[in-house]
């Protein structure tokens, strides 16, 4: 037998702590290059958190048929957004990627199967927060994507299957927003911060409590609440990543939410950790 492959699922990842999880509600792709309270909420989320051996996220911008990882070297930052400054068009984040962490999460997944992308890189999903926890772009990045042929609970199984990476130094970050609904959005109120329309508030208010209750049938059942739910989640993509940060709770683990604020009326910003130093 090959000796490496005895250690192949560990791989170079010593075991560590249980790293916390995060779900980052990233809004506008403005935030990658504003100074602002959200920005200022992540960047201290991520000072509480030891350094990763690599961050896994989990963004709303990367739907596919099927699952998959980002398994290239150095993954290219995707610009997946129109009618925004140059001078966001110019950012760059070169974190590199991991290929020995994406080959690591096809093996612990069996609820699907893991396919290894060569062709995606980073979207703005993952770099416009990221690159404020880790603005030297040093730790390596892989991105798995949203398979829209599964249902929310298969998502939330599969996710289950990803609890071991924790504890190996893995940080996983699910980004979306659990209200969202552009459609909707009160382009006159874009600086207001606060300002929420009334279905917004109730969809974000129960989503908090379920969360804080550890009520994830609930929110895995998230067709079933009615109008409000409806409005703050008309396509499932940014609402998710949620899904798939919650499976990785382990039962006496705590929960905290920040940046708990809407924008625009019809999106929330609303962020969970989950995991050490709450
Ligand atoms: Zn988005």
């Amino acid at each position: 037998m090959n000796p490496n492959s005895l250690n192949s699922l560990a791989g170079s990842f010593e075991s560590t702590a249980t790293m916390p999880v995060l779900f980052l509600g990233h809004g506008s792709p403005m935030n990658a290059i504003e100074e602002n309270e959200f920005v200022s909420g992540w960047r201290e989320a991520g000072k509480t958190i030891p350094r990763p051996s690599a961050i896994l996220c989990i963004s709303a911008h990367w739907e596919t048929r099927g699952t998959f990882v980002t398994a290239m070297e150095k993954p290219r930052t995707i610009h997946d957004f129109g009618g925004f400054p140059q001078k966001l068009f110019d950012v760059q984040y070169p974190a590199p990627g991991s290929p020995e962490l994406a080959s690591n999460v096809k093996k612990i997944s069996t609820k699907a199967e893991v396919g290894l992308d060569q062709k995606w890189g980073l979207d703005h999903g993952c770099w416009s927060v990221v690159k404020h926890l880790y603005p030297a772009a040093d730790v390596p990045v892989i991105q798995m994507s949203l398979d829209y042929y599964q249902t929310p609970q298969a998502h939330y199984d599969l996710a289950r299957e990803l609890a071991s990476l924790r504890k190996k130094g893995v940080l996983i970050i699910g980004s979306g927003n659990i209200v969202h609904n552009l459609g909707r959005t009160a382009w006159d109120k874009l600086n207001e911060p606060g300002f929420a329309f009334d279905w917004a508030t109730e969809a974000n208010e129960k989503m908090k409590k379920f969360i804080l209750n550890g009520d994830h049938k609930q929110l895995i059942d998230y067709k079933s609440h009615g109008k409000a739910f409806d409005l703050a989640i008309p396509t499932p993509e940014h609402y998710l990543p949620l899904l798939y940060v919650l499976a990785l709770k382990e039962e006496r683990e705590t929960v905290s939410i920040f940046n708990d604020k809407a924008v625009a009326g019809s999106l929330t910003m609303t962020s969970v950790k989950i995991g050490m130093n709450n």
